[in-house]
C-alpha cells in the first residue's frame, strides 16, 4: 500500500475473481460462463462497430433499452444499462443503501461494495439448508438485496417469498439480482409495476454468452432508474462500448437461440446433479447455470486441486460454511462427463 492510499480503505478486501488462467487450456468451470460461443449475429454486430471506435458511443444506449424493454415488458425508461451488473449493482448500492441486509452466503461482491462504500452490511445466515429465511427480511426497514436464484448455492426464491420481502419494505430499496433467472425461477420483472422500492438487476453474462462483453441492466420504477443514471452521468455515462451495445442487441434478436442453449444447460445439469449424488455427493438443488456439491469422502479443497492438476478447473470457496463444497458451472455434455470421469478417479 503507498502512503497515498486514504485510510479509510487501508482494510478494504476487494473481491476475488475467479481465476482467468492464460496459462494452459482448462475445462472451464469455474465462473458460470456459457460454454457456447455468441453467435453469428453477434459476432458480425462486434466487428462492425470496431470501425466506428473513433465515435463516443451512445451513453443513453438508446437502441439497446428499446430492445430490452420489449424483452422484459416494460418501458424504456424503466430500464438503465451498466457494464456488467456488477455496475448496476455498485450504483444501485450507491445511490438507495445506508444500510444492506443480505445473506452471509450469496454473492461476494455485496459484501465489498458496502465495505467500499461505508454502507453498514446486516449479514443473515441462510439456513443449515442453505435456504433463506424469508422472515428475515420482512418489515426490517433497510436495503436488502438478494440473489434469486442465489449464488453459490443455486437455490430459487419462489416470487411470493419475493414479493412479501418488498410488499414489507415499502420504505426502503430491495435489489433482487437475476443474475441467474434464465436457468430456473420466476423473474420479479414485472413486479417492478407495483412496487416502486423493487429494482431488478440483470445480466447477458450467463444465459447469453457475453460475459467478456459486459452487459448488465437495472429495471425498475422511472425515478430509481433517473436517480441511478444521476449517478451513471457523475461518473461514466460512457459505460457500455458501442460493440457491446450492438452485441446485446442483436443477442435480444436471436433470444430463442440463447434460450435453446439454457434449456441445454438445464438439461446438463440434471445429468450432473444425479450423477454426482450416485458417486455420494449432496447437490443442492439448483435453478440456475452451476451446481454447489459436497462429497460423503473428499474435501472440498482436496477435489478442487486435484481437479485443477488434471486440467479441470471448478471454484472452491474457503469460508467456514461452504470450505466443504465445490461450485461446479455447469458446461456442455461433453465437458460435464469429462468432469465427473476425473472426480471417479479421484474417488
Ligand atoms: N450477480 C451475481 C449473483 C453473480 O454471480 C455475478 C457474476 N459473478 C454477477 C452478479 C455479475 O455478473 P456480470 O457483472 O458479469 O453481469
Amino acid at each position: 500500500m503507498s502512503r497515498f492510499f486514504r485510510s479509510r480503505y487501508s482494510n478494504l478486501i476487494p473481491y476475488t475473481p475467479g481465476e482467468q488462467p492464460r496459462n494452459m487450456e482448462y475445462i472451464k468451470l469455474n465462473t458460470n460462463e456459457s460454454p457456447f460461443p455468441p453467435g453469428e449475429s453477434v459476432v458480425r454486430a462486434m466487428e462492425k462497430a470496431a470501425s466506428r471506435a473513433n465515435l463516443y458511443n451512445d451513453p443513453e444506449c438508446t437502441s439497446l433499452r428499446r430492445k430490452a424493454a420489449e424483452l422484459y415488458g416494460t418501458g424504456a425508461d424503466n430500464i438503465t444499462c451498466t457494464n456488467g451488473s456488477d455496475e448496476i449493482l455498485y450504483l444501485a448500492f450507491s445511490a438507495f443503501f445506508d444500510e444492506a441486509a443480505f445473506p452471509d452466503i450469496t454473492y461476494g461482491f455485496y459484501k465489498v461494495y458496502a465495505d467500499v462504500l461505508g454502507i453498514k452490511a446486516d449479514i443473515k445466515p441462510l439456513r443449515e439448508d442453505f435456504t433463506i429465511d424469508v422472515s428475515d427480511y420482512t418489515g426490517i426497514g433497510k436495503g436488502i438485496v438478494i440473489a434469486n436464484p442465489n449464488a453459490q448455492t443455486g437455490i430459487a426464491l419462489p416470487k411470493s417469498d419475493i414479493e412479501r420481502i418488498v410488499a414489507s419494505n415499502q420504505d426502503s430499496v430491495v435489489i433482487v439480482d437475476e443474475a441467474y433467472i434464465d436457468f430456473g425461477g420466476e423473474s420479479c420483472v414485472d413486479l417492478t409495476k407495483k412496487y416502486p422500492n423493487l429494482l431488478v438487476t440483470q445480466t447477458f453474462s450467463k444465459s447469453r454468452s457475453l460475459a467478456g462483453a459486459r452487459i448488465g441492466f437495472g429495471i425498475g420504477n422511472e425515478q430509481l432508474i433517473a436517480d441511478i443514471n444521476t449517478l451513471r452521468y457523475s461518473m461514466n455515462p460512457y459505460n457500455v462500448n458501442t460493440a457491446t451495445q450492438w452485441a446485446a442487441e442483436a443477442a435480444i434478436e436471436d433470444n430463442e437461440s440463447y434460450m435453446a442453449n439454457c434449456a441445454v444447460i438445464v438439461e446438463n445439469r440434471e445429468y450432473t446433479s444425479s450423477r454426482l449424488r450416485k458417486l455420494g455427493f449432496d447437490v443442492l438443488p439448483s435453478s440456475s447455470n452451476f451446481i454447489f456439491a459436497k462429497s460423503d469422502r473428499l474435501d472440498g479443497g482436496y477435489i478442487y486441486e486435484e481437479l485443477k492438476k488434471k486440467g479441470v478447473l471448478v471454484r472452491h470457496f474457503t469460508d467456514e460454511r461452504m470450505k466443504d463444497h465445490i461450485r461446479v458451472t455447469i458446461g456442455t455434455r461433453e465437458q460435464m462427463d469429462i468432469f465427473i470421469g476425473k472426480v471417479e478417479q479421484l474417488l
